[in-house]
């Protein structure tokens, strides 16, 4: 794993556009970083942010620093490479909060939305058309912008049922049956804030994954293209 030194951060103490004059500069180190945002011209870091509570009142400290591009080459190099290795590892997760192998709580309950991409790999990957994906796997109702075409459906009408693509329930170790086509919604879940997360499934344990999903056949053929 990668990591920046935040520290550094701190030898910055500048405020674009503050006079020069060593009393008026803002000498204070950064002790925390809470957010930091670009836009085509500017960084702008929010840091040191907190709150002293009073008996009748609280106090939130909160100091923003903006910088404009080029304005301090070597500090703007340091926030670029925050922002890279941000970026790099956005989706990475230290184990104890990644999903406990088996765990598919949220495989029910919720309804994964299907784009055309989504519909298109998922029918790639069963070796059938799309139409008949739709039919057969998707609960049709398109959002306003067109971009989703509806959700995947459940094994019964029932909405807080399991995913038709959900397999493993016999042996409660659940898998995806689709998990290279899955949809980009299941793609994008992560167990953050999640509080479905069942506790009895360990972290460090691995299973055997069973047959992947396999589309009925009809009239004792699978429907292709
Ligand atoms: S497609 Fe796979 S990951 Fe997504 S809800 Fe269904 S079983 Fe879960
Ligand atoms: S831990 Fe949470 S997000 Fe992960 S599979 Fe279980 S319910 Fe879903």
């Amino acid at each position: 794993m990668e990591t920046i030194d935040l520290t550094a951060l701190r030898a910055y103490s500048r405020e674009t556009g503050q006079p020069t004059h060593p009393e008026m500069l803002d000498t204070r180190p950064i002790e925390h970083v809470n957010k930091i945002e670009i836009d085509e011209e500017h960084i702008t870091i929010t840091f040191d942010q907190k709150t002293t509570r009073y008996y009748n009142a609280n106090e939130i400290l909160q100091r923003e620093w903006i910088y404009k591009y080029n304005d301090d080459p070597e500090f703007v190099r340091a926030v670029a490479r925050v922002i890279d290795i941000a970026r790099k590892h956005l989706k990475d997760l230290p184990a104890t909060i990644s999903c406990p192998p088996g765990c598919a709580e949220c495989c029910s309950g919720y309804e994964p939305f299907v784009s055309r991409a989504d519909l298109q790999r998922i029918a790639d990957h069963l070796g059938m058309s799309t139409a008949d994906v739709m039919r057969e796997y998707v609960v049709e109702r398109p959002s306003a912008d067109g971009f989703h075409l509806g959700w995947l459906r459940k094994v019964t009408d029932d909405v807080a049922d399991q995913c038709v693509f959900l397999k493993g329930s016999r042996s409660g170790r659940y898998y995806c049956g689709i998990y290279p086509a899955r949809p980009g919604d299941c793609r994008d879940f992560t167990p953050i804030g999640c509080e479905d997360v069942d506790d009895e499934l360990p972290h460090d344990a691995h299973f055997k994954l069973g047959a992947a999903f396999s589309p009925k056949r009809r009239n004792g053929s699978r429907t292709r293209r």
